[in-house]
């Protein structure tokens, strides 16, 4: 095994001081930064005056960064990896490069610190013993509807992260397709603008048809019981 470890390093998901006094140290002290979009973790950086150089690691050049992250880890390089926002690898790029350290025999320590999706579970204030992370849900219309079927017997809570373009729609497609559920619209966690609309998803629909919604959105949606899930089969 080499002696090198990659640092998976969370980072804040709206609020700068969302981040941990080892996570500052840990990217203060690698050889290399490898980031979603340098531009925007610059400006964390620049908060904590942390200098280290930086990469780019993003979906476009996820095939060729990740071989060459990996030889610099092999030559002895520690390197943290982290994401536009909160933990890397969740729905974000991280994954791939997670396995090819393991692979390769390589220490990856993950540093734990936000995640958009647990803090709208919490904040939901619907069941959390069980939850199911679904991520984004297909765009086509047709492999969604077939996405939410597929949801529609599950007993646990369930996590998806939307658009604001497109959750007006979803929590429709939910109210048809699965039933009158217990949602929570979780929106700019952290942030200036931040807030959970909770309700029945009938009610919630009604609130948002007549505003505009902006921001970074997480839903959550309460898992199948008897009595109030009866969306069309
Ligand atoms: N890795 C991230 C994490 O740990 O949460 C998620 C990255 S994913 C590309 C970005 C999505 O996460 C957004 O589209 C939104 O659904 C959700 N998200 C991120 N930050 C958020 C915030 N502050 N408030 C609500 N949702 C957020």
């Amino acid at each position: 095994m080499s002696n090198s470890t990659i640092f998976v390093v969370a980072t804040p998901i709206g609020n700068l001081e969302d981040i941990t006094y080892r996570a500052v140290r840990v990217l203060s002290e690698v050889d290399l930064i490898a980031a979603e979009d340098t531009r925007q973790t610059k400006i964390l950086l620049n908060r904590y005056n942390i200098t280290t150089p930086m990469t780019s690691y993003h979906k476009f050049n996820i095939r060729s960064k990740t071989d060459y992250l990996i030889s610099l880890l092999r030559q002895g390089k520690n390197l943290a990896l982290v994401t536009d926002s909160g933990t890397p690898g969740i729905s974000d790029p991280g994954q791939e490069i997670i396995k090819s350290a393991i692979e390769s025999n390589i220490k990856v320590d993950v540093i734990p610190g936000p995640c958009a999706a647990i803090s709208a579970l919490v904040g939901s204030g619907l069941p959390t013993e069980n939850f199911l992370f679904v991520g984004f849900l297909p765009k086509k219309p047709g492999k969604k509807r077939k996405a939410l079927e597929a949801l529609r017997e599950q007993l646990a809570t369930i996590i998806i992260y939307e658009s604001p373009f497109r959750v007006w729609k979803t929590l429709v497609d939910i109210q048809t397709i699965m039933g009158e559920r217990s949602v929570a619209v979780c929106r700019e966690l952290t942030k200036k603008f931040e807030e959970i609309i909770r309700g029945k998803v009938g009610e919630v629909i009604t609130q948002l048809q007549k505003r505009t919604i902006k921001g970074e959105i997480v839903l959550v949606v309460s898992g199948f019981s008897q009595e109030t899930s009866r969306g069309s089969k």
